[in-house]
């Protein structure tokens, strides 16, 4: 397992970089550790954010082979209902604003558990193509067609040949892990028909700085996006962005639409300058974002110890890959929490990648209520709250992380 450093932007390809938050080494946050592996050494890796002054993107520069990241991929979309229900009118809207016939041709990059494609395929002909060879069984047991591949302009030639062009591509949630994205975006153009459309979601940088949630940051999530630096992009891969909408994907994420000659609508000046105002075309941002950081650490670090000092039992709530981030960035460990619960019964008897913190099934906390339980998965604050009321009835408290510390 390796990693490499660039010394350019993966979108402008200017040396112009400006580093505006170290989290330090830390091993990828998906990688847990086995009991018997407790005494090894983890490889770690450097965990850090720059700002491009040549096209704003805001990304990591060391790049964790991705092989080792996403060949057996955990999360299933389909798993998940919001989800589920967001592709299934993501498909709607698309089917009627793109697709006219039945021979139509619908490619989903990283399409996952083929959970946007299901809800095409009575319409169109579909395929996903996807690295993660764990999933492709799920998808064609939908129905859907899969094609085990990571995505880039030579996988684009060889769907060419077998497959023909492409009325609408579509890919959501691939792009913050990306690292070859000019190589991508100009594959995609090859693939679509003169007159076809490309569609990708992103979750929007906009709203990391905005709600402060840092531990978004970790190894695979090399970018974070803006429609700034993907106007750069999709320009230089011979699109145009025509339209963009705002959805509720991880809090908020840019629906992108581009395609070779079509009108821009009035969304995409509207876009831009939303962010020419929040100010994300401006290093300075940046910096403030990584000031507040620090100052959540201390005050969340400071709240730990006065209740350790005063003999309180503090367990994490949740064992996500994001918590982790905070984790090892926070340096919180055994001598703080008793242990990490979590839904997901893969993660029970692991221990958490740096820390090294035991997983238990939350079920544990039945029987073993703690005074206080650190928030994690805070993205589910409010279903978790609502779920563990008897638990709190039992005078157990929340502390919360993200956007600022709170207890509840
Ligand atoms: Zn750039």
């Amino acid at each position: 397992m390796h990693y490499t450093h660039h010394s350019t932007c993966r979108i402008c390809g200017s040396a112009d970089l400006m580093q505006v938050l170290d989290l330090g080494k830390t091993p990828p946050a998906n990688a847990y550790v086995q009991f018997g592996d407790l005494d090894k050494q983890q490889p770690t890796y450097p965990l850090a954010i720059y700002f491009c002054r040549g096209c704003s993107l805001v990304q990591q520069l060391d790049v964790v082979d991705p092989d080792m990241l996403f060949k057996n991929y955990h999360y299933m979309t389909g798993a998940n209902f919001p989800a589920t229900e967001h592709f299934r009118r993501y498909a709607e809207d698309a089917i009627k604003r793109f697709i006219s016939s039945a021979d139509d041709l619908v490619i989903d990059i990283g399409g996952n558990d083929g959970v946007l494609l299901d809800f095409v395929k009575d319409f169109a002909r579909v395929l996903n193509v996807d690295p993660a060879d764990n999933l492709a069984a799920v998808s064609e047991a939908k129905g859907v067609p899969f094609y085990t591949a990571f995505f880039n302009s030579k996988t684009s030639d060889e769907l060419l040949r077998k497959y023909g062009h492409a009325n609408v591509v579509t890919a959501n949630n691939v792009f913050a892990h990306t690292d070859p994205l000019r190589d991508v975006f100009a594959g995609v153009s090859k693939l679509i028909r003169h007159d076809g459309v490309f569609i990708f979601e992103v979750h929007w940088v906009k709203h990391l700085l905005e709600t402060g949630c840092f531990d978004q940051i970790y190894h695979e999530h090399l970018c974070f996006h803006s429609l700034h630096a993907l106007k750069h992009l999709v320009e230089s891969s011979g699109m145009k962005i025509f339209d963009v909408e705002i959805v509720p994907m991880q809090g908020q994420s840019l629906r992108v639409y581009a395609a070779k000659d079509r009108e821009p609508k009035a969304s995409v000046a509207a876009i831009l300058k939303e962010e020419q105002d929040a100010g994300l075309t401006r290093e300075e941002t940046y910096r403030s974002f990584s000031e507040v950081v620090e100052r959540n650490k201390a005050e969340l670090l400071t709240l730990l110890s006065g209740l350790k000092a005063s003999g309180k039992k503090i367990v994490g709530y949740g064992a996500p890959a994001k918590g982790n981030t905070l984790l090892n960035y926070y340096g919180i460990g055994t001598e703080t929490l008793d242990y990490l619960t979590d839904s997901t019964p893969l993660k029970h008897g692991l221990y958490s990648p740096g820390m090294k913190i035991p997983i238990k099934d939350e079920a544990l906390l039945e029987t073993d209520t703690p005074d206080y339980l650190l928030l994690l998965a805070w993205n589910y604050k409010d279903a978790i709250l609502q779920k563990e009321q008897s638990l709190r009835d039992r005078g157990a408290l929340f502390i919360l992380t993200i956007p600022s510390v709170q207890i509840v």
